[in-house]
């Protein structure tokens, strides 16, 4: 059996998958494939309208929110925030390699105020107490920092519009979604496959756009015709559906977040135990979807790395630009997994401590 610790495209539920491989062979009975059929026939639109009502409703947002499908990933959405969005000033939280190449995208269309950064750390804490200009057009947030292991752990409480990047902590816990104006995720981490990209957005923001923007880049288009102005990626849409679903049948937001909370913790426990590993995220922004640790030692990185392997465990390395080792915990994953890794970490302590 493997245990798939890995960042993204990442693991989705069993039953999520073999329903997408039922749905390529032969999808609603129809004896067509999920591939080869309309974007606009009944049975595809059971499916998105699924899909939108689900996004919505696990993050109690109501009519005045819309959920949109769109393509590009989260690096498209650096770009189309400010292109809708900045009129003159955008605020963005430097947490990250990602919520840099946000804030990148941003100086296109504007002036840009990063209110704090941690980069002065290599992004290992999530910065506090900074203050956000009251004239921004927005404040841009990272949530999870999936490449250093951060997570914001307390949404600020501003008074411009909220936009976040979710990408990689997406319907991982309960949060108050209505605080946010816009949030965004590319589906790879813990929403779906790649090639789809969640846009939750307070429709009267639309109101605030000033620019003329090609049909394809505005999200009014979206919201006007249900992301259906175009040909939608349908493959990932159904996947993301059955995603959604299943994470309705697991008791909603409030059931994942425990799962989720109980597997991180026994991994940081044994992070926190064993003296051969250390922990790289500050203590009070440890993320729950990305784990980074190191050994004191790093010259047995690549032993580690194969005894994980033997025991079924894969994608640990860590990102080039943190070292060590990144065990993402996504909502799929289950707790067995999460204890074969720290056995295998006990049994490496015994072995070289
Ligand atoms: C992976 C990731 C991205 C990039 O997503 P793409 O869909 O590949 O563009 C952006 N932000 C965060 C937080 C991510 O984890």
């Amino acid at each position: 059996m493997k245990h798939n610790f890995t960042a993204g495209p990442a693991i989705l539920p069993k039953s999520v998958i073999e329903n997408a491989a039922q749905a390529i062979q032969n999808f609603n009975g129809s004896g067509l494939s999920l591939l080869e059929v309309s974007h606009r026939g009944d049975d595809f639109d059971a499916v998105i309208e699924e899909a939108r009502k689900t996004a919505l409703e696990l993050y109690g947002l109501g009519d005045e929110y819309e959920a949109l499908f769109m393509t590009g990933g989260a690096s498209t959405q650096f770009a189309l925030v400010p292109y809708n969005f900045l009129n003159t000033k955008a605020a963005y939280l430097d947490t990250g390699t990602w919520a840099n190449k946000a804030l990148k995208e941003a100086k296109f269309f504007g002036q840009v105020d990063v209110v704090a950064s941690s980069k002065d750390s290599n992004y290992s804490y999530i910065p506090k107490g900074y203050n956000v200009p009251t004239d921004a057009d927005y404040f841009h947030i990272t949530t999870n920092n999936t490449i250093f292991g951060t997570q914001i752990h307390h949404m600020p409480e501003v008074s411009v519009p909220l936009v976040a990047d979710m990408s990689s902590d997406i319907y991982s816990r309960e949060i108050d979604a209505n605080k946010f104006h816009l949030i965004y995720a590319g589906a790879q981490k813990n929403l779906g496959p790649s090639g789809v990209t969640l846009v939750l957005i307070r429709k009267s923001w639309l109101e605030q756009v000033k620019r003329a923007i090609p049909t394809m880049f505005a999200y009014k288009t979206f919201v006007d015709n249900l992301s259906l102005y175009n040909t939608p990626p349908v493959f990932p849409i159904y996947v993301a559906m059955e995603n959604l679903r299943w994470i309705k049948e697991q008791g909603g937001l409030k059931a994942v977040e425990k799962h989720n909370q109980e597997k991180a913790q026994l991994l940081y426990k044994a992070i926190d135990e064993l003296p051969l590993f250390n922990g790289v995220a500050a203590t009070e922004d440890r993320s729950l979807m990305n784990i980074t640790f190191t050994l004191s030692n790093p010259d047995l990185d690549k032993a580690f790395l194969a005894e994980a392997e033997a025991a079924g465990c894969v994608g640990l390395a860590g990102h080039r630009s943190v070292g060590g080792f990144r065990a993402s915990t996504y909502n799929a994953l289950a707790k067995e997994s999460v204890q074969a890794l720290v056995d295998v970490m006990t049994e490496f302590s015994k072995k070289h401590g």
